[in-house]
């Protein structure tokens, strides 16, 4: 019954997401000869030992059935007035819901089949039953559709485990993360571990910082991903690097996000923007086949300003069109004045909108209003079926005006146009939301159907009005495209990087660039992203002098893995991706964590508490 390693590997990879559990390749050892989800006619007659928990018990009087769950699945075991001894039958009936049972018996063929499960033909007439460990009633249902509240849920993750929707989920990361190491460590990348307990620099989101015991008054922080450390790997000739690493980022948690978080961290050396695209393409590529099915040839590529051009979003969702159309030149001309004063006139055609209710589209423009999304109003275009136009100002444009909307917008009869106009920035963000949330009501974001895309080009800075400076877009170790070094002077929001990012069905899910490897290059970054000299040597100096000794150029790109496990799994949420999420308020309720430390732990610490 012993499966060689490789064996278990080669079949797993092999299966659909979410079918396949690992039946039948356990070792056979003490406590059960086959798990609880591999047992079939093939089996019929043969003596057997199975270990699980009580899903169910039906007690007929004259007859108990027991169903007996385990990661593998569901196996019914029979006790009964003829065949089984009464003392075993009265064991049987006291074993509680979640009991832990093991059991000896025959496999044989049962009365009424159940086509629904693969051990739907068979039962096992139980000779042998030992508790191992009787359980609480838990609190909530262990089915796949529980009774219990997210929050109870969490509490009790370790029983929330034991249901199919969120085991199959982290079997399913598991898979993920092992073709991610197979793909990367066929292509000659090493993984490299990365320190967790590093030195604190106020660049991007908040640090966790972590007091030292033995060094009174200071901190580490815990790192908000391995960069320096993956780059300085590089000036270690270390050349292809990966890492899948837990990061750590103190900000307010937005709905979906996680205070530590895991990335597929990767870097390479002598390599151009090119090779890197095409190396973490194939990765992607490879993951889609290997998880999804689903083969593509390459993954299509479009410019930061493409991007923000046709769909007012970084990050665009390209599985459906709705692109944007500019309206200015043709919507300027006349005498309507909020069109005439604002930078930006767009628009959006909806497939089949012509057919929603006045009442419909007053709705859709109370949801523009909304402070979340934040637009001033909306004008909308009906394109009748006769290809005549009916718009909410109708006064202000002819039938003419409004054929060169619905060109511009690519609207086709039977649509609707939705026109958002202000500051151009905020308008096309304001219309990207739109386009999404219709999307989403029109179901055309399918989770079955995967739209990777590459986008490159992303401005090296950008300019913050709270703070008013600017910051790096990426971080400050991405290198500007060549000779654009002198634009940081004279024009710094026009200076572009080798930066990208990859996105999927509309989400970031990887970003990376080619990095600076030269001293001078970096400080004059850091200058110009308001580090004096020497707070740049302070917080940086290692990385600068590593610089001085041979760096070679490099880049590299990290993947968000919850996030890209969750959407390979055709899923919104990554919370069920992760064993052991915390809530939204950063808490973990089951451990009840973060908690106070006693006085002599605070002591030991040089901390003190502000009264
Ligand atoms: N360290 C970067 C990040 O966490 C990724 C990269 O540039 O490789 O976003």
């Amino acid at each position: 019954m012993q499966i060689k390693e490789g064996e278990v590997y080669a079949n797993a990879c092999k299966l659909p997401p979410f079918h396949r559990t690992f039946a039948g390749i356990i070792q056979a050892h003490m406590y059960r000869s086959h798990t609880c989800g591999e047992l079939n006619e093939s089996h019929i007659g043969k003596h057997v030992q199975l270990a699980g928990w009580v899903q169910k018990l039906r007690d007929k009087g004259f007859v108990v059935w027991i169903d007996l769950r385990d990661r593998y699945g569901i196996t019914q075991l029979v006790f009964d007035q003829e065949r089984s001894p009464k003392a075993l039958l009265e064991k049987a009936r006291e074993a509680g819901r979640e009991f832990v049972l093991q059991v000896s018996g025959e496999v044989i063929e049962r009365a009424s089949k159940n086509p629904r499960i693969p051990t739907g033909n068979i039962e096992v007439l139980v000779t042998e039953l030992t508790v191992l460990n009787p359980s609480l009633v838990p609190p909530f249902t262990i089915e796949d559709q529980t009774d219990g509240g997210e929050e109870l849920r969490m509490k009790y993750r370790y029983l929330d485990i034991r249901r199919n929707p969120v085991k199959e989920k982290l079997i399913f990361r598991s898979r993920v993360t092992m073709e991610v190491r197979k793909y990367l460590s066929g292509q000659g990348f090493v993984e490299v571990e990365t320190p967790y307990l590093i030195k604190s620099t106020p660049e991007g989101a908040r640090d966790f910082v972590v007091p030292s015991r033995m060094n009174e008054g200071q901190f580490y922080a815990l790192p908000q991903s391995p960069q320096t450390f993956k780059q300085l790997l590089m000036v270690g000739g270390m050349d292809k690097y990966f890492q899948i690493v837990k990061c750590f980022r103190d900000e307010d948690l937005r709905a979906d996000r996680q205070p530590e978080f895991t990335q597929i961290d990767c870097e390479m050396a002598f390599v151009e923007q090119e090779d890197i695209l095409n190396t973490f393409g194939g990765l992607t590529l490879h993951l889609l086949e290997a998880i999804c099915g689903i083969q593509m040839e390459s993954i299509p590529r479009m410019t930061y300003d493409e991007a923000i051009r046709r769909y007012g979003s970084d990050k665009p969702d390209i599985r459906f069109g709705m692109e944007f159309g500019e309206l200015n030149e043709v919507a300027q001309q006349g005498e309507f004045r909020v069109f005439n004063e604002a930078e930006l006139v767009v628009g959006i055609a909806v497939p089949g909108g012509n057919s929603y209710s006045r009442k419909e589209i007053d709705a859709l423009t109370d949801w523009v209003k909304r402070p979340q999304v934040g637009a001033r109003g909306m004008v909308y275009v009906r394109c009748n079926e006769d290809g005549s136009f009916k718009s909410s100002i109708d006064k202000f444009y002819s039938q003419e005006d409004l054929a060169k909307w619905a060109d511009r917008t690519g609207a086709s009869n039977g649509d609707l146009i939705l026109v958002l106009s202000g500051e151009a920035g905020a308008t096309r963000t304001q219309l990207s939301m739109l386009r999404m949330e219709l999307a989403e009501r029109l179901g055309l974001r399918n989770p079955e159907e995967f739209a990777p895309l590459w986008v490159l080009d992303f401005p090296l800075l950008e300019f913050d009005p709270e703070t008013n400076r600017y910051h790096a877009m990426h971080h400050p170790f991405t290198a500007p495209k060549p000779g654009q070094l002198e634009l940081l002077d004279s024009d710094p929001s026009a200076v572009r990087a080798n930066a990208y990012d990859l996105v999927l069905n509309g989400n970031e899910i990887g970003g990376g660039s080619i990095r600076i490897h030269d001293r001078d290059t970096q400080e004059v970054m850091f200058r110009h992203l308001g580090f004096s000299p020497e707070e740049a040597r302070q917080q940086f100096g290692f990385l600068m002098d590593a610089f001085q000794y041979g760096a070679p150029p490099h880049g590299g790109i990290a993947f968000g893995l919850d996030r890209l496990v969750a959407i390979l799994g055709g899923q919104e949420s990554i919370r069920d991706f992760i064993a052991f999420p915390k809530n939204n308020s950063g808490r973990d309720i089951m451990i009840d964590a973060p908690a106070p430390i006693d006085n002599d732990q605070l002591d030991e610490l040089h901390l003190k508490l502000k009264k």
